[in-house]
């Protein structure tokens, strides 16, 4: 009894340090098999910034069916991606996580947004305009609709900090835009919600050329185990222009370097900096000790992942319990947001 009347007390605390913060919104992909470009330039970012703010992040599952993907897969990955969002460190005791789907607030307002959304707006998206290229075979509203779902992801729960990657910039812009266009027509309703960046820059792929992506294969996944992640490794793209073991290199082109200043302990990092450059280093050498530092790094959250992915009724119950925080604020600002409009 009184057990339970102290946990009453710390939830009223947490509860209360929490309406006193700012809230963070941001989401995830449910692509299956998360990636270290998505733990270093989001994941690890986000468990940084959850002792700041009050933060919600969201399994974007709406967005994932806006292309071809694989059906009879599709729950597993969406457990997948939330086993290892909390894995990586976003403690659902600290954090809300849920799916988007489960809170159905977000499409209702995602039609509302559509209707003080200009056509024009969204053609000019470069996401849409690289998707279009890439899935040619299936241009469909939801794709061209997406950024206006997306400011709804993120106003129904007036958020005003939003961690995203550079490539999301004109997004979040977007939705800045259409919350002025609501406030301006009904009455200030939704804050302009700003984007943080991380300071990390873009994690290029093992190709050194793209983005590190599923899709174009040039990635290191989060479950990958260490032999994989040194054979994967030995073949990266490096500094393209040394070309010998003699030849002295440059890490500030080297993608190696830039996973080093993200993975590496100090010494590691000053050492590679230095030998690279008057070829005291070789590569294999080099990304050996990144290897070794990643496998470190990287061996806690596979063997977390695993256990929650072999016990999904725990990554369900953290899933539901985040739904059912969602969704009193979601219903809150719908029925602001109607009373605004004259809707019934
Ligand atoms: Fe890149 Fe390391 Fe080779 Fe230098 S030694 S070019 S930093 S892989």
């Amino acid at each position: 009894m009184k057990l339970k009347s102290c946990q009453r007390e710390q939830e009223k605390e947490d509860s209360n340090e929490k309406s006193a913060m700012k809230r963070l919104f941001s989401g995830i992909q449910p692509t299956g098999e998360l990636h270290i470009g998505n733990y270093l330039g989001a994941i690890r970012n986000w468990v940084r910034m959850i002792s700041e703010y009050d933060s919600i992040f969201c399994i974007v599952d709406y967005h994932a069916i806006t292309v071809e993907y694989d059906v009879p897969t599709m729950r597993e990955r969406i457990l997948g991606a939330a086993a290892e969002c909390i894995a990586c460190g976003l403690n659902p005791d600290r954090c809300t996580l849920f799916v988007q789907s489960h809170v159905p607030e977000h499409t209702e307002l995602a039609w509302i947004f559509n209707t003080v959304t200009p056509m024009g707006d969204l053609g000019r998206m470069t996401q849409f305009k690289e998707k279009s290229q890439q899935h040619k075979q299936n241009v469909n509203v939801g794709l061209y609709d997406y950024p206006v779902l997306q400011a709804a992801d993120v106003l129904l729960y007036k958020a005003e900090i939003v961690p995203v990657g550079e490539d999301q910039i004109q997004h979040i812009e977007f939705c800045r835009r259409v919350a002025k266009a609501f406030n301006a027509r009904y009455g200030e309703t939704f804050p302009e919600a700003r984007h943080v960046v991380p300071r990390i820059g873009r994690i290029m792929g093992l190709d050194g050329k793209s983005k590190m992506s599923k899709s174009l294969g040039n990635y290191i996944s989060l479950s990958e185990l260490p032999d994989t992640i040194r054979k994967k490794l030995s073949t990266a793209v490096t500094d393209v222009n040394r070309k010998r073991r003699t030849d002295p290199g440059n890490p500030d082109v080297c993608n190696i370097y830039t996973l080093h200043r993200l993975l590496s302990r100090e010494k590691d990092i000053e050492y590679v900096n230095v030998e690279c450059r008057r070829a005291g280093i070789g590569c294999i050498e080099c990304k050996m000790t990144l290897a070794g530092n990643m496998i470190a790094e990287l061996n806690p959250i596979r063997e977390k992942a695993k256990e929650l992915k072999e016990h999904p009724e725990r990554v369900k119950e953290a899933l539901e319990a985040g739904r059912d925080r969602c969704k009193p604020i979601a219903v809150e600002t719908m029925r602001e947001v109607k009373t605004r409009m004259g809707l019934l």
